[in-house]
């Protein structure tokens, strides 16, 4: 079974659990296993100061435990991130389930995780990830209150994709009147990777505005049920990395921004929905900001359907999440403006501010 694509941080073999959460400073890892149904699976809690840790549960045919146990780590993790700079009074969690969701999912089983994830007691909340639809949600809401992110029919907000699109498009905006002085898309070139639920929502704004945007996806159908909608072009050549582009908006899969792909890119923005687009921060970031490529952090613009669980927590509406969404405009410009001036890669300057707010509110925490 291949790596999930995110999973790019290969870690030594021989690490304790408690040194890999020490090297990522979690709080809390629970291991849930259940013989009868066969659940085996993993919920990181990585941050509580802001608030409760919410983020999805992902089902994956996992090579290792190990690989389970770092996916769990790092993606719980990036969720701290995503609340803090985004201003939410939430923490990171994340969790996964061991095994091949065309294969290990029942009722049994994803009840009997509701019940795990109910035992928390509320520090941490659940949600839709890759391997797991709303049926399985809605067995997992029959044990647990604490899922958020559920279908429209079953009370709450429905497809976060629409504002996780939207925020992305915001922070597109704002990139671009970072680099050319005006936020206005109209004949810039965008190339969209990955045309599913984010992408082709973010074509729409694109169109609509008058860009001229190129699409690319691995499955056709994909491809083709969005050029008919909006009317973008196909991508057609070898390798979308080398094509002439203003704006490339990966919106697919983690780790497309690469040694590779720096190399080839001859764009001034990268802005798009995917999570974990660097596949190494540590050394893609530097590599952008010397090659002069405006990075919008994946964490910041994506946060649209973070704030769209946020507000059905908070039992606003889908209108309230899109306002809210409208901000990563603001905070794509503030950020992209310190970077500069502290002459930081902006992966960087966006991983202090998200560690300034945990400190500053959780001085505000301590007992009087
Ligand atoms: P999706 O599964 O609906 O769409 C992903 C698309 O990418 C699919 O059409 C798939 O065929 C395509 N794809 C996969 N590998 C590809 C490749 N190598 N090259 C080109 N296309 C490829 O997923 P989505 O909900 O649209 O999410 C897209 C990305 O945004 C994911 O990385 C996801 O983690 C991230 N994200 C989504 C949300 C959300 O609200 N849905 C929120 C935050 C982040």
């Amino acid at each position: 079974m291949a790596t999930t694509p995110e999973l790019k941080e290969t870690k030594q073999a021989n690490n304790t659990i408690f040194k890999e959460m020490g090297l990522t400073n979690h709080e809390q890892v629970v291991f849930c296993n259940d013989n009868e149904t066969g659940l085996k699976a993993i919920i990181a809690i990585h941050n509580t100061v802001l608030g409760p840790a919410l983020g999805g549960t992902r089902v994956w045919a996992y090579n290792s435990e190990a690989e389970a146990l770092n996916d769990v780590l790092r993606l719980s993790r990036g969720m701290t991130y995503k609340a803090a700079i985004s201003g939410l009074n939430l923490g990171g969690g994340k969790a996964v389930i061991i095994g091949d969701s065309s294969k290990i999912k029942s009722e049994p089983l994803m009840r009997r995780f509701g019940k795990f994830v109910n035992s928390l007691g509320g520090k941490y909340i659940t949600a839709e990830d890759v391997g797991i639809g709303p049926k399985d949600m809605e067995y997992v809401k029959m044990e647990t209150d604490y899922v958020t992110g559920i279908p429209e029919s079953m009370g709450g907000t429905g497809d976060p994709s629409v504002v996780t699109a939207f925020g992305v498009y915001m922070g597109m905006k704002a990139s671009a009147k970072f680099v050319y002085g005006s936020d206005a898309l109209a004949g810039k070139k965008v190339l969209v990777q990955g045309v599913g639920h984010v992408g082709t929502y973010l074509v729409k704004h694109l169109v609509k505005e008058g860009a001229h945007v190129t699409i690319f996806d691995i499955n056709q159908a994909n491809l083709n049920a969005c050029a008919q909608e909006t009317g973008a072009v196909i991508f057609k050549g070898d390798d979308i990395f080398k094509s002439d582009m203003d704006i490339y908006a990966p919106c697919a899969l983690g780790a497309t921004v690469n040694s590779n792909s720096i190399e080839k890119l001859n764009c001034a923005i990268i802005s798009g929905a995917a999570n974990n687009q660097l596949e190494d921060e540590n050394i893609h970031g530097k590599m952008l900001m010397e090659k002069g490529i405006v990075w919008a952090p994946d964490f910041l613009i994506n946060a649209g359907g973070l704030m769209n669980v946020y507000s059905e927590l908070q039992g606003f509406s889908k209108e309230a999440a899109m306002k809210n969404a409208e901000k990563i405009y603001d905070l794509t410009a503030a950020l992209l403006h310190t970077a500069r001036e502290e002459n930081v890669p902006t992966i960087d300057a966006a991983k202090k501010i998200a560690e300034k707010r945990i400190e500053a509110i959780g001085k505000i925490n301590r007992t009087l």
